[in-house]
């Protein structure tokens, strides 16, 4: 007997069209995240399965203990929003889904990244009020440029295709080389800041990433660079970024992740701008677009992530 929990409730029909090829397993699923409060729900489940947008800390995971709960199944890769120790502390196997659709992800990062050079955003909003001038919407071409990619697992290995098909060379940093590549240069991670007209983030959050974008680091980049993230939030220092934009270093920024990523924190904008939560002042900048941390939501990568946690279940009861 599995709950999952999800506050958004948007991949139930996925989980529901997949389950008919599982009838040993029974779901309860339920419209919020995995908290302290709400882990006592589980009561009388061996399994949870949670989201990203649920932050699995060790009290979340004693409650989950106390219940009787032996595994958590989770439904995203990411899985720095789970204390793994403690979860080893209280017995509690931790499954996730590391490659569902890097596609999915990396195409996203792509769309971000075009979307935000050429300006679509802004021609769209101009268009809608019938204007067809072409102030502001200036661009720039991918073709025959340097596109420096931080983290070559799947999904930066999938935009450093995705990158060479745009016909530009393409450069890496990663601490490990990934040997499928041998269109990719590795570099030191400074080379590749120095390098690169657009840089795209795609390895995970852990202590040594954290705020890896910062003032020094920007201050290494390009001038005019389009940067993307659609990793982690917390891997770009937002205070340090906004900075850089404001001083004009930047000629695009896409993000579909951010520091903040709670419901309600873009809604909380004040009037004064510079009164608001530093997430929410991302948002007044013309040359920077956020999207709500939906690179894996497309139809394929949430049946590959509904398959492979069924799937885990499954291991996981045979033991
Ligand atoms: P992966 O494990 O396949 O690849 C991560 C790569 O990063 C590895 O090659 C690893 O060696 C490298 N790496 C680790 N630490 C590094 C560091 N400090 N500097 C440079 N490289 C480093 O992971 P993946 O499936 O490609 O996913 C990457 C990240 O994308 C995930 O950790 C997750 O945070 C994020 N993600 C976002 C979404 C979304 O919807 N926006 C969806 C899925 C995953």
């Amino acid at each position: 007997k599995i709950i999952f929990y999800d506050a958004k409730q948007y991949d139930i029909d996925s989980f529901e069209k997949q389950r008919k090829n599982y009838p040993d397993i029974e779901s309860i699923y339920l419209e919020a995240d995995l908290t302290e409060d709400t882990a006592r729900l589980a009561e009388g489940c061996e399994g949870v399965c949670a989201f990203v947008s649920s932050t699995i800390t060790g009290s979340v995971l004693r409650r989950l203990h106390e219940h009787g709960v032996k595994l958590l199944l989770m439904r995203c890769a990411g899985y720095n929003n789970v204390d793994i120790k403690a979860a080893d502390k209280y017995g509690i196997t931790v499954l996730r889904v590391p490659g569902y659709s890097p596609e999915a992800v990396a195409e996203h990062a792509m769309a971000l990244a075009l979307a935000v050079t050429r300006r679509i955003h802004k021609g769209y909003i101009k268009v809608r009020e019938n204007n067809f001038s072409l102030n502001g919407l200036m661009g720039l071409d991918f073709h025959g440029k340097t596109a420096g990619i931080i983290g070559t697992g799947r999904i930066g290995a999938a935009m450093c295709r995705i990158c060479h098909g745009f016909g530009m060379r393409v450069i890496a940093y990663d601490v490990y080389q990934n040997p499928d590549l041998d269109f990719v240069k590795y570099y030191p991670l400074s080379e590749v800041l120095r390098e690169s007209d657009l840089i795209s983030l795609h390895c995970p959050l852990t202590e040594s990433s954290y705020h890896l974008i910062n003032t020094e680091t920007i201050s290494l980049m390009k001038e005019n660079v389009v940067f993307v993230n659609t990793s982690r939030g917390a891997l770009v220092n937002t205070e340090d970024l906004i900075k850089g934009i404001r001083s004009r270093k930047f000629h695009g920024v896409g993000l579909d992740v951010y520091e903040e990523e709670t419901e309600n924190v873009f809604e909380n904008r004040q009037e004064d701008i510079l009164e608001s939560s530093v997430t929410a002042r991302l948002l007044s900048f013309p040359n920077v677009i956020v999207t709500s941390h939906q690179g894996f939501f497309t139809e394929e990568a949430l049946a590959a992530i509904s398959r492979t946690t069924l799937e885990n279940a499954c291991a996981f009861e045979r033991g």
